[in-house]
């Protein structure tokens, strides 16, 4: 069996569903299609695959064939990019997101659904209904009733509801005489109907009537002649002469495999709002004679598989699922995150939703030098307690991340960026070099012999690639945190943290600090947890607090407290960083022409200050 994920899966193959096809796929919605494998013993292409000539259909002057007009439907569907399969739907869920189409090799998972699967006319068999089939009997007579063959002949419908009395009424503009046959004594149509049929002079009806034979015309042409009549009560048979014979019987609309799913009325019609395409169920559409009792025809088809297509591209924007993004579909193994001591696994399918194309656009995507901006940011920024302010401190915390960002002069002509952009950001990008940091230590312990640095990133870049589904896409963030002392306190801190030991996270359980996990309280672990460059009182506190829990012994073996100690050898390099950082700042805040924000001004009067 295959997954597949598409925003438009359109069922059915005829001029209703290539329609939708053609418009789908212009807009860009990567359409899937199933044209049926003889569904409802019709072969792909649709009814029109049984007719001869299509004289109906604009653009073809000259009539086309019936199969070539649907080859042609085919070809220009997948010009524009839909995949078609030769496959029947046998089966769906509609009842809940992403919508699920099944047929035997294949499970599509669609967010959209065009349904177009026809109908099919119900024709009696007797002696001769094959033969003559196309030659003088149809199942339309609005249809093929007013074919030349037809002029002035004696017709025959055979039926006894309102599309039997319809279909007389308009064969009598071309035919000679046009009999009712009808098995039963009384009509179900409407009286209405009835009464029209009955006060027509070229209407002649036959009741208690059944065709047991149709025959051949006298001119020996092929084509019908006349039929021999069964009367049901009597059972007397009688001939009449006639040159054509319309089954209005009924049709058969293809939805079976809908059945529970969808609303469809007594006759199985999928039922839609009128004026529309929507179905009972929304994101799920009908077009074509799958819906459509009354007009039956190729080009009305093919109308509402341009409004089906129209109305699930509104519905897509609508519901902004423009890209639905499955991941992790049968691994088998489920991924484990570790949230603060917590393991969480995962749903073994999870389902992402992405924003929207357009919507993500006009959020701006992060550049690499604004990652490196925002790094140093976060780098170069302590946590203080903010004395005197009713302010959130992971809100202070971000707000003087953020003021550091906007101030670089890399990101001077970029988007301003907010501080919970800024968060956002730091979140995922902690979030994906953490687990990247796993992988590549874990490729760096079992390096081989004559394995180039570029090799063992590969094999890291591969094994995140298979456990994530997703390519690692951040080594330049990676690459800056991966030596600082301060992030990898935070990620070691983390680290041994939830898994109670000091081991380095094993393959596949790798620390995630995800953004889903963490918000404030993240910011006030890492606030305690890392080492700082000048340490906060309150910091300071709470590091006395957990080495007072902890024995000599422990904390000898402890890796925090051998962190800690190389961090203390380290500390002062790292104020001469910080030092080195703030001249710049200072430096580009001096060099900047025009005049500087008040903002800016402040905070270039609070470094000369510190550097004096
Ligand atoms: C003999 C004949 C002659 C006709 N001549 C004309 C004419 O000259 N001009 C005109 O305008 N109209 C004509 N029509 C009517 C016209 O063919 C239909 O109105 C039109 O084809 C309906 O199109 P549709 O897209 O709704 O579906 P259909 O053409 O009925 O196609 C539906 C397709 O869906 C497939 N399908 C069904 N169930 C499934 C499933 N579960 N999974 C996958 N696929 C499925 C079917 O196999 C079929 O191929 C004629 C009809 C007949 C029977």
């Amino acid at each position: 069996m295959q997954t597949h994920k598409t925003k438009v899966c359109i069922v059915g193959s005829g001029p209703a569903a290539h329609t939708a096809a053609i418009y789908a796929a212009r807009a860009e919605l990567k359409p899937l299609l199933f044209e049926g494998a003889m569904a409802n013993d019709i072969a792909p292409g649709g009814q029109l695959t049984t007719t001869a000539d299509v004289e109906n259909f604009p653009g073809f002057p000259e009539g086309i064939l019936g199969i070539e007009i649907v080859e042609k439907f085919r070809k220009q569907s997948e010009r524009f990019g839909t995949k078609i399969f030769t496959e029947t739907v046998n089966k769906v869920d509609l009842s809940s997101k992403p919508f699920k189409l099944f047929t035997d090799s294949r499970t599509v998972l669609a967010d959209a659904v065009i349904i177009s699967t026809g109908a099919v006319a119900r024709r009696l068999s007797f002696t001769g209904s094959v033969e003559f089939w196309n030659r003088g009997i149809s199942a339309s007579a609005v249809r093929d009733g007013a074919a030349p063959i037809f002029r002035n002949k004696p017709l025959v419908v055979i039926g006894g509801g309102d599309s039997a009395m319809e279909g007389a009424d308009f064969l009598s503009k071309y035919g000679s005489t046009v009999y009712i046959i009808h098995r039963r004594d009384t009509f179900r149509a409407s009286k209405i109907m009835q009464k029209r049929v009955l006060s027509n002079p070229k209407i002649e009806v036959i009741l208690n009537g059944s065709v047991v034979e149709a025959y051949g015309d006298e001119e020996g042409k092929g084509v019908l002649g006349g039929l021999k009549v069964k009367n049901v009560v009597t059972g007397a048979v009688s001939a009449v002469r006639v040159a054509g014979l319309f089954f209005a019987i009924g049709h058969d609309p293809a939805t079976k495999f809908l059945e529970g799913q969808l609303e469809l009325d007594d006759d199985g019609y999928v039922v839609t709002k009128p004026g529309t395409t929507k179905t009972s169920v929304a994101g799920v559409f009908a077009a074509g004679d799958v819906q459509d009792k009354k007009y039956r025809q190729a080009i009305t088809a093919a109308g509402t598989g341009c409004m089906a297509a129209l109305d699930a591209e509104h519905y897509l924007q609508e519901i902004g699922s423009q890209e639905l993004r499955v991941i992790r579909e049968d691994v088998g193994e489920r991924p484990i995150i570790i949230k603060f001591g917590q393991v969480v696994r995962a749903d073994p399918v999870t389902v992402f939703r992405e924003k929207p194309e357009s919507e993500r656009q006009t959020r701006n995507k992060w550049s690499p030098t604004e990652d490196g901006v925002l790094i140093s940011a976060w780098l170069n920024t302590n946590k203080e307690p903010n004395v005197g302010s009713n302010e959130p401190r992971a809100a202070a915390f971000w707000k003087r991340i953020a003021a550091y960002y906007s101030l670089s002069p890399a990101v001077a002509s970029l988007a301003k960026r907010e501080w919970n952009h800024c968060k956002q950001r730091w979140q995922k990008i902690n979030d994906s070099v953490c687990k990247f940091v796993g992988y590549y230590d874990n490729a760096l312990s079992q390096r081989s012999r004559g394995q180039s640095e570029d090799e063992v990133l590969q094999v890291a870049y591969d094994n995140y690639f298979n456990y994530y589904k997703c390519r690692f896409t951040l080594e330049h963030a990676w690459r800056k945190l991966r030596h600082d002392p301060k992030w990898r306190s935070y990620y070691m801190s983390q680290n041994s943290k939830t898994s109670g030991s000091s081991k380095r996270p094993k393959l596949n359980e790798v620390v995630t600090v995800s953004s889903s996990s963490n918000t404030e309280s993240n910011v006030e672990e890492l606030a305690v947890s890392r080492p700082v460059a000048v340490k906060s009182p309150k910091l300071k506190e709470k590091i006395v607090v957990t080495e007072t829990t902890t024995n000599e012994e422990e904390r000898e073996s402890n890796p925090r407290s051998k962190l800690e100690k190389l961090w203390a050898l380290n500390e002062k390099d790292i104020v001469e960083r910080n030092k080195l950082s703030r001249i710049e700042l200072l430096r580009s805040l001096l060099e900047k022409t025009g005049k500087l924000s008040e903002k800016e001004e402040a905070l270039k009067n609070k470094l000369i200050d510190e550097m004096l």
